[in-house]
């Protein structure tokens, strides 16, 4: 931890406040502030997690702890890899590898959390590191451990912190994440899973050159959160929550666990590496000068491999601290996805972007069907982006950024996507557009619907559009590349006061608008508001 939680400015705080609170004017001005502190911990607490009703969880059904899911732990390392394999397309290596490690790790938590005397026993934790280029499944391989285990987890970058933690983020905070990803729950928190990326970024100064200044203090306070330390579950700068623990104090309560225990968070970091990969490469040429093998032969053809080949000595070389490096002992590469594996995502893998795009047109009661060509074609295009799966979202946004933006406001609810489709979008969207230009769609005349009532609501006055009259808003509105809604508002806009003029003479609440009014809403209202007039002088 650093320096100032060593020196444990939990109690320096809380003595300061209570210093401060003796004095009469402020106990005045903090009054609002302890009364709300002071509510029960239901209501104050944001820790526990609330349903949409704002009632607390039930935690009481033994079913509802999470933390059985962990008690119970019986994966073994080939079910972790089938779990992953719905998900993650390739990377079996690193899907091997991170299965035994969790399952290690686990069924470790399982045997301390019944037998403590486990928890004394030496044990090396299988934290992880994570190699291999941007965008390929690093992440996501952990995210679906974690959901499958039922185990909080938190990512940040390494570049987000600094050695001091008062200028950029406390590696510590990222503890204290966990508890919130585990709604409070510290004891959940202490299994979680932290992930921590472009930890290349923070090498220290040794054959790279041009580094982050901090690199090295950096990696001396993970290294201490990955051995075993209590962090603070408030941090010196969280005012609210020191003064939380501080009321608690006061009403003598009994005093909640103010820390919590690293020992048995599992650690991922990760990073590009590219520069490793190169000097590995070196090194495996120096030691095989004047000699050759096949393998060399193969790890000659893609620099990944080299990856794999990387020994402590190489990332000490790097700018790691031995110490830091010895604290990851599970070490694996996850390759570079080619435009076969990008097709294969979108083919295969469960919840793959394309499923997204599926669902946010359906939002709108719309359907699409993709030929395989055009996924290949996606597939192609996403290769080029060189950000491996993210480049597939890249793509697919610039494919259907306009159909998303147009069709809701036609009556189009079902389209086909093909190669042309993918190649040239827009001129997709426009002929579509043009194809279906004669539709008429139940949605649109639902919106005509909608303005109506809109009306009703804000001027207490009642349209009622012949069929004739809505099914002339629609073509319109679908002619100018317009929603109904605007094109009605624009329509009648001075019907508020025309026909409360009406209203006002004659007591009438309800108008009846057929084509006529659609053709030349002006003119027919002056000919309501002429009439109005004329009747109600004959009645006078
Ligand atoms: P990184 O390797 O940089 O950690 P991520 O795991 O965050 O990359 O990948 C970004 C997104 O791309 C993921 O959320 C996932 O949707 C998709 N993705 C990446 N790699 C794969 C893969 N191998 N199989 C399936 N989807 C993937």
């Amino acid at each position: 931890m650093s320096k100032k939680d060593d020196d444990n400015p939990l109690e320096e705080i809380q003595k300061q406040l209570k210093d401060l609170l003796k004095n009469k004017n402020l106990q005045v001005a903090f009054a609002p502030f302890m009364q709300s502190m002071n509510q029960p911990e239901e209501d104050a607490s944001s820790e526990k997690p609330k349903d949409e009703g704002g009632k607390s969880k039930q935690k009481e059904k033994p079913e509802d702890d999470p933390l059985d899911a962990i008690r119970s732990f019986d994966r073994k390392p080939k079910e972790v890899r089938d779990y992953l394999d719905r998900f993650v397309i390739k990377q079996e290596q690193a899907k091997r590898v991170l299965s035994v490690a969790v399952c290690d790790h686990y069924n470790h938590v399982r045997r301390c959390m019944q037998d403590s005397r486990a928890q004394s026993a030496e044990y090396m934790k299988p934290n992880v590191l994570l190699l291999g280029p941007t965008g390929v499944g690093k992440t996501y391989l952990m995210r679906n451990v974690a959901k499958l285990i039922g185990v909080p987890f938190v990512k940040a970058d390494a570049t987000k912190f600094s050695e001091t933690g008062y200028v950029g983020n406390d590696v510590d905070d990222l503890v204290r994440d966990l508890v919130k990803q585990a709604d409070g729950n510290v004891e959940l928190a202490q299994y979680g899973i932290i992930y921590v990326d472009e930890i290349d970024k923070i090498a220290a100064e040794g054959s790279r050159g041009g580094r982050d200044v901090s690199g090295r203090g950096v990696q001396i306070n993970l290294l201490k959160l990955m051995e075993e330390t209590e962090v603070n579950l408030h941090s010196a700068q969280d005012m609210m929550g020191q003064m939380k623990a501080f009321m608690e104090m006061q009403r003598g309560g009994k005093p909640r666990k103010a820390t919590i225990s690293t020992k048995n968070i599992l650690f991922i970091v990760s990073g590009a590496f590219d520069q490793l990969a190169e000097n590995v490469r070196k090194r495996l040429d120096l030691n095989r000068i004047g000699f050759g093998s096949s393998e060399e032969q193969e790890l000659s053809e893609s620099g990944i491999n080299f990856l794999n080949k990387a020994e402590t000595q190489d990332f000490i070389k790097y700018g790691f601290e031995p110490e830091f490096v010895g604290r990851l002992p599970v070490r694996v590469a996850c390759d570079e996805l080619t435009k076969d594996d990008l097709a294969d995502i979108l083919l295969s893998s469960e919840g793959n972007a394309l499923d997204q795009y599926r669902k946010d047109f359906e939002g709108y009661g719309i359907k699409f069907e993709i030929a395989h060509p055009a996924i290949l074609e996606v597939a192609k295009l996403a290769a080029k982006e060189k950000t491996g799966a993210r480049g597939l979202v890249t793509i697919l946004e610039r494919i259907f950024r306009d159909f998303k933006f147009e069709l809701p406001s036609t009556s189009i609810r079902k389209f086909s996507v093909d190669a042309d489709t993918v190649k040239h979008p827009s001129a997709s969207l426009k002929e579509l557009i043009e194809d279906n230009q004669d539709l008429l769609d139940e949605n649109m005349l639902e919106d005509v619907d909608r303005f109506v009532d809109a009306f009703k609501r804000e001027h207490g006055l009642e349209l009622r559009f012949r069929k004739a009259a809505k099914v002339a808003v629609v073509k319109e509105a679908t002619a100018e590349n317009r929603s109904v809604l605007a094109l009605c508002e624009k329509k009648f806009k001075d019907f508020e006061h025309g026909l409360k003029i009406i209203s006002q003479r004659t007591g009438k609440h309800s108008f009846v608008l057929d084509k006529k009014a659609i053709d030349d809403p002006d003119k027919e209202l002056s000919r309501w508001v002429v009439e109005s007039f004329s009747s109600t002088s004959e009645d006078e």
